[in-house]
């Protein structure tokens, strides 16, 4: 019998929200010729949320996240809370760069009550799209110049060891 209650309960640990599925609501309007680019995206996120949150020990993120892309000129891609917008410039010029998206899905799995310290924030980010999910070894990281070390953010905070 004790032998059932263990795995009723390692199957209630496992079902507990970190390993829940994400859902993401793709919107593609304003650009519909971007759509398969979007399902890509959408399906990254998906698969890549949860192993994000057990990386970073993260027990509550949102679970319903918005992605939208959007038609514009400038910028390339931002989290805001449970929304990732991607510009359409960046996506028609690069559409191999689908890695930019998982260093959003981390911001939204981070959900920092404050983005400061940001060299932070960026560099887990770039630690986990770069290495885990590019497999980009750490000497392929930047190494960061004398003045702000690894405090410099992005790929070079990323790559320190
Ligand atoms: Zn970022």
């Amino acid at each position: 019998m004790k032998k059932y209650l263990y795995l009723i309960l390692i199957f209630i640990i496992s079902c507990h929200k970190p390993y829940e599925s994400v859902s993401v609501n793709l919107n593609v309007s304003q650009v519909p010729q971007l759509e398969n680019w979007g399902i890509q995206a959408k399906n990254l996120i998906t698969i890549w949320c949860p192993r994000i949150a057990r990386v970073l020990d993260v027990e509550e993120y949102p679970h319903n996240i918005d992605l939208t892309l959007q038609k514009s000129d400038e910028g390339i891609a931002y989290a805001d809370s449970n929304a990732i917008t991607v510009s359409s410039h960046w996506i028609e010029k690069y559409p191999g760069d689908i890695g930019l998206i998982v260093h959003e899905a981390v911001h939204v799995v981070q959900l920092y009550p404050e983005f400061d310290p940001g060299w932070v924030t960026e560099g887990i980010a770039d630690y986990i799209r770069w290495h885990l999910y590019e497999k980009k070894p750490l000497e392929w990281f930047p190494i960061g110049g004398e003045e702000k070390g690894y405090e410099a953010a992005y790929r070079i905070t990323g790559g320190v060891e």
